[in-house]
């Protein structure tokens, strides 16, 4: 194993220069673009001073800054530096030509940081009252789930879970598309079983959202209970396993010759009205 990966007692930190692509530390940061690198690594990348500043201040570990010569000096950036090092992580002064490597871009970012990726637990999940959660079934798209990850945390929900194969949260593009709210909205995962078992044990409801909805997604009480927003695969839909599991089967009426709407869309669309219903209860309307 080598530095890069090992996850053994904390290392004082320390500060590289890197200029050469065939550095194995560049090696084992370019091939965090495969999923199979980051689980094994059990880590990911976040470009950008304001991602990375953000994962810092919500207490995400981070094991790596890369920043390039040119963002040298710039305070913010030296500050996230003598963070990484005090908490044992290495920087890396890097030329623009590894970090637009590193990044697959011609005009990259100048800072990026690797973190530690962290999963919830779907058992340690309880909603409670007042709680709004997002149930995901198979999602493809990493800009969709990215969007949703992004909405979820606007509209206050409390998080993500992820049944059956899906995309990866923690994917270069997914991370790019929620904007920095991968640090600020937990995310779990599971398989349709266990969403399922889980659904029996705890006390709440679980919306499902499908286009034969029976009930109108406005006319639901959003209030009595917290509640699971259950949304479907983009191509086809929520399987009647999970759909049967539903408290509510709700519909997004539509006009027009779209037979659907875009899977993240009809996301923000659900979370932002039980997010009204929530607020009139606060405000004792
Ligand atoms: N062909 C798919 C189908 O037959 O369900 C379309 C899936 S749609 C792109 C992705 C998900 O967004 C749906 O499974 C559902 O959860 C939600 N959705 C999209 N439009 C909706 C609507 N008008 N009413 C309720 N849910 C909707």
């Amino acid at each position: 194993m080598n530095e890069f990966h090992d996850r053994g007692p904390r290392r004082v930190g320390q500060v590289k220069e890197v200029t050469s692509l065939a550095n194995p530390i560049i090696k084992d940061i370019k091939a965090l673009t495969n999923k199979k690198s980051r689980e094994e690594s059990g880590t990911f990348m976040a470009e950008g001073l304001k991602l990375v500043i953000d994962a810092i201040e919500l207490g995400w570990t981070i094991r790596t800054l890369v920043y390039a010569k040119a963002a040298k000096g710039k305070p913010l950036v030296e500050q996230m530096a003598a963070k990484t090092v005090a908490s044992g992580g290495l920087v890396l002064e890097v030329s623009e030509k590894v970090i637009s490597s590193i990044t697959r871009r011609d005009n990259p970012q100048m800072v990026v940081g690797i973190f530690e990726t962290r999963w919830i637990r779907l058992k340690d999940i309880r909603p409670k009252d007042g709680e709004t959660w997002v149930a995901l079934d198979r999602v493809r798209d990493p800009g969709n789930l990215g969007t949703i990850i992004r909405t979820a945390d606007a509209a206050g929900a409390s998080g993500v879970i992820l049944v059956g194969e899906t995309t990866d949260p923690f994917s270069l593009e997914t991370v790019r598309a929620t904007m920095g709210s991968v640090f600020a909205v937990p995310v779990a995962h599971a398989t349709a079983e266990e969403f399922t078992t889980w659904k029996k044990q705890a006390g709440f409801s679980v919306v499902a959202t499908h286009l034969a909805g029976s009930v109108d997604y406005r006319t639901i009480d959003y209030k009595k209970k917290p509640v699971v927003l259950l949304m479907g695969n983009e191509q086809s839909g929520l399987p009647e396993q999970l759909a049967r599991e539903a408290d509510a089967l709700a519909r997004i009426p539509q006009q027009g010759r779209a037979d659907s709407l875009n899977l993240a869309v009809a996301t923000a669309v659900m979370l932002f009205e039980a997010r009204r219903h929530l607020l009139s209860l606060s405000e004792g309307k």
